[in-house]
């Protein structure tokens, strides 16, 4: 049956996970994945998530199917804490959410509603660069991708210019995507008055916007400041849609917790959709799974919990920082007189390096150091017993 089936390429990020894996040198290192690691380079459960984990057992006597968009308390705990309470749409009932498969899953049900119903061109503009799954998600969901300029190679930082431009030059009434805070893969976001000239800029173009926000929390280590872009955006007066994840912020990788919400004008309008996007989900996988919705959920509405939450979120936030500093004082240590200050510049959970490609070939093949081709670290990937083995054997002596 199978013989017309050709091997084919594998994933950018998980395959690099997989040929790490391979490897046998004993002091490889694998800056590849997004995911939070402690000092020592474990995978960390957070202790509220324990907590909750067992307080959730003598709470939860079923395990009953969640319904076909998921739990209408976790929608309301999520738009609460992406818009806060006293936000109009919040107030008055007047948005649609579905409980996710993760940030992904979330991408995924916006991309095929998108796919279908959005009324004007089917391109959605994306930043360059931007995260690696984003055109695959979307063009397997029927939209074309576009790109529109954020980074500028230059300054290793955002290029506002460029990026008005490219707006202001596309069509009226096309689709933008932002990243709501910790730009995947830069780690450079716009100001918030820059960010107040792109709303402007997509209200003139009559521009419909979608946020992603896959580190409320985790970029800056304060959830507010995190929002701030996709707040403004909605107190513009944007009829915008958003997806979120807490697989970093919460640390809940793989339970697979992610919302897609959109906000809407009327309670016919919110009918409409609500009932369109059960069309879309049924058929994918009939009902999210709900443990790590229930965790989710309680760490954003029982207060307790969630003040447990915000240290411990805040202490890997820090821990990231941190190694940003580490890792900029250990080149500086062992000899690179290059500028490295956009280490530090950066925020969130990667580094943008501006190795090239062939440099990372050659990081991996020489010293066993895994990273995306793009250049991109996983800055939790760092802990203190590997930045100076990353530092002096590979980026501060030969390899630049
Ligand atoms: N969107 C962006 C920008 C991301 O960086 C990620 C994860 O790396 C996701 C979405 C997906 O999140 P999840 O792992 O919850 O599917």
């Amino acid at each position: 049956w199978w013989s017309g089936v050709e091997v084919g390429p594998p994933d950018p990020i998980f395959g690099l996970l997989e040929a790490y894996n391979k490897d046998e040198r004993t002091n490889k290192v694998n800056l590849t994945v997004g995911a939070y690691r402690d000092d020592q380079g474990k995978p960390y459960v957070l202790n509220v998530v324990k907590q909750i984990e067992r307080d959730n057992l003598d709470k939860y006597k079923e395990k009953e199917y969640a319904g076909i968009l998921g739990y209408p308390s976790f929608h309301r705990a999520a738009i609460e804490f992406a818009l806060t309470p006293q936000e109009k749409h919040v107030k008055e009932n007047l948005y649609v959410s579905a409980q996710a498969i993760g940030g992904t899953g979330a991408l995924r049900i916006i991309a095929l509603f998108l796919a279908k119903f959005f009324p004007h061109q089917k391109t959605i503009y994306v930043p360059a660069p931007t995260w690696g799954n984003h055109a695959p998600v979307f063009r397997s969901s029927g939209l074309n991708v576009e790109t529109y300029r954020h980074f500028k190679p230059e300054t290793c930082g955002f290029d506002s210019e460029a990026c008005y431009e490219d707006l202001r030059k596309i069509p009226d009434n096309s689709l933008i995507l932002f990243h709501a805070c910790g730009h995947n893969p830069t780690g450079i976001d716009p100001t918030l008055d820059e960010w107040s000239q792109l709303s402007k800029i997509c209200k003139e173009k009559n521009h419909y916007v979608f946020m992603d926000m896959a580190y409320q929390g985790f970029s800056t280590g304060d959830l507010d400041r995190d929002a701030s872009a996709l707040r403004l955006f909605v107190r513009d007066g944007h009829q915008l849609s958003y997806a979120q994840s807490f697989s970093k912020n919460m640390g809940l990788y793989g339970e697979r917790v992610g919302a897609v919400t959109i906000l809407c004008d009327t309670p016919e309008e919110k009918a409409a959709l609500e009932s369109q996007l059960k069309i879309i989900v049924r058929p994918m996988y009939s009902n999210p799974p709900i443990n790590g919705a229930r965790i989710a959920t309680e760490i954003l509405t029982n207060e307790n919990y969630r003040s447990q939450w915000l240290v411990e979120m805040k202490n890997m936030a820090d821990r990231i920082t941190s190694m940003r500093t580490s890792l900029k004082d250990a080149l500086a240590k062992h000899g690179s007189t290059l500028d490295w200050s956009h280490v530090t510049k950066q925020i969130g959970m990667f580094c943008f390096s501006g190795l090239s490609a062939e440099k990372v070939d050659a990081l991996r093949n020489d010293y066993g150091i895994y990273m995306t081709r793009d250049g991109r670290i996983s800055m939790p990937a760092l802990c203190s017993s590997n930045v100076d083995y990353l530092d002096y054997n590979t980026i501060g002596r030969d390899i630049l």
